[in-house]
This record gives structure tokens, sequence and C-alpha cells, in this order.
């Protein structure tokens, strides 16, 4: 049977060994979302395709394809996020995003915006001028917004106001009430249809607007805003919380940075 080739830019989310001396990788792609490719010989470190085929490299791939199957031809790197090594607390939150890419994306399915989020939040991490808790939180938010869990922050849907000084986020039904309205016989009454609210995190003025900021803005422009710096912290739990639950699984890449970030090293 023809082999087909084609090439394609991808970023590798995962890479495992199998059996005596191949790899399997798994690629991020626009096209086709997430893709297994067998990497044959892929454990010599001699093979001409190993430095372009590691654990976030951003290349571009040959593979060829049988019966829906796909081997490794040929991996010319494109970007290798060598930053990324200087410092631990960045290294670590890569591997939690290339592992969080790994669980949203779907084989066969468009990865363009999951992508280009995931370059775009390693470009960030690249810049030591940002702060890693900030980028973390941003990335989860617009992950999941992007990934069929985004959350209506428009306005409380009992009284349609938009502004308050304080709002909650049901997390799970991702839905806002005013700091009027929550607790109302009619809050009550609207949240037994939508579902029981396991998870209830207020949120201040800016907090909302971050979040806000966040899922309606383009994509280039997402990480460019500021918080105060007593908001950030708010911000960054209830970013994680969203990812977390709605997920419904924690991520062991996610406690090695909280671990490497407590240790402050
Ligand atoms: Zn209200």
């Amino acid at each position: 049977m023809k082999q087909e080739l084609t090439s394609f830019p991808a970023l590798v989310i995962r890479e495992s060994d199998y059996g005596e001396n191949d790899k399997l990788l798994t690629l991020l792609t626009a096209e086709k979302g997430r893709m297994t490719v067998l990497f044959k010989g892929g454990k010599s470190l001699k093979n001409k395709n190993s430095a372009s085929s590691q654990l976030l490299c951003y290349s571009e791939f040959t593979v060829k394809e049988r019966n829906g199957f796909y081997t490794l031809s040929e991996a010319a790197l494109i970007q290798q996020f060598f930053e990324l090594r200087r410092s631990l607390d960045r290294f670590a939150l890569s591997q939690y995003i290339a592992d969080v890419c790994g669980e949203v994306s779907v084989e066969n399915e468009n990865g363009e915006e999951t992508l280009s989020l995931a370059l775009n939040t390693l470009y960030m991490l690249c810049r030591e001028d940002t702060d890693t808790d900030f980028i973390k939180a941003v990335f989860e938010l617009r992950c999941m917004a992007l990934n069929g869990f985004c959350p209506d922050l428009t306005a409380c849907p009992l009284c349609g106001k938009q502004e308050s000084d304080i709002f909650y986020l049901d997390v799970m039904n991702g839905s806002l009430r005013c700091g009027d309205c929550f607790g109302s016989d009619e809050d009550i009454e609207l949240r037994k249809s939508e579902g029981q609210a396991l998870m209830i995190i207020p949120l201040s003025r800016s907090v909302l607007a971050a979040m806000r900021y966040v899922i309606g803005s383009p994509s280039k422009r997402i990480f460019s805003f500021k918080l105060e710096e007593d908001e950030l912290e708010p911000f960054c739990r209830v970013c994680e919380r969203y990812l977390t639950n709605h997920l419904e699984r924690g991520f062991k890449t996610l406690d090695f940075y909280k671990n490497i970030k407590k240790l402050d090293i």
C-alpha cells in the first residue's frame, strides 16, 4: 500500500518510550488537533531527528501515514524555547502547559487556537519579566474558554447588572450572580434548574474585569494587562480552580510547579 507523506508544523506535547528503540510522540497540530506519531529509533540520541522531536519542540514534521497510523520521517526545528531551561519554575510550568494541551485537544479536530495559545504562552514564559503565576492563570482560563468551557461573564442573569463591587461565580455552571441577587429566592430557583452549585467563588470588580479580558481579547493580546498585587492571587486561584474542576482531574506537573514555587528556587 502506498504511504502518503505529509508535512505540518507541530508542538511536541508528550513523548514516551515505546519498545526497545522507539518513541511515541504526541503532537499538537493546527489542522488535526492531537496526533500520535511513532518515532522509530527515537530513543537513540544519535538519531538525526532527536533534537527536533523533544518535549516542547516546535518543529516542521514530515510523517508517513498508513491506515491511520503515523510514522515520523523528518523533523526540522522551528523553535525550541531554550530559555525555559534557565529557571526551574518556568520549566515546570511549561510541562504543565503541555499536559493541559494534551488533555483538552482531540484527534482529528481543529487545534489551531489551542496550538496558538500554547505557543504564545511558551513565548511569554521565556520572558523573565513576567510573573509565572499570572501567565499560568491567563493560559488556564483562555484554554478552558477555547475548549468548550467558556463561562458566561457578561452579566448577572437575574437582574442583568454588568457591574457590581462583588460578583459570585458558580464554577461548574460557568455563571455569575451579582451581590444583590446571590442567595435570593430567584437565585435558588435558577440554580436548581442549572444543576447543583458545587463551588462558588466571589469575584472582585478587578478580577472579573481581568477574566472578561482574557476571554474576550484577540489571541495576541491576552497577556497585555496588569492586575494590582493584591488582586493577582484571587485571579490565579479562580482560574486554576476553573480548569481543574472542569477537567475533573489534577496534574502531577501542576503539583510539581506549585512545590517549586513554595521552595522559591
Ligand atoms: Zn443580579
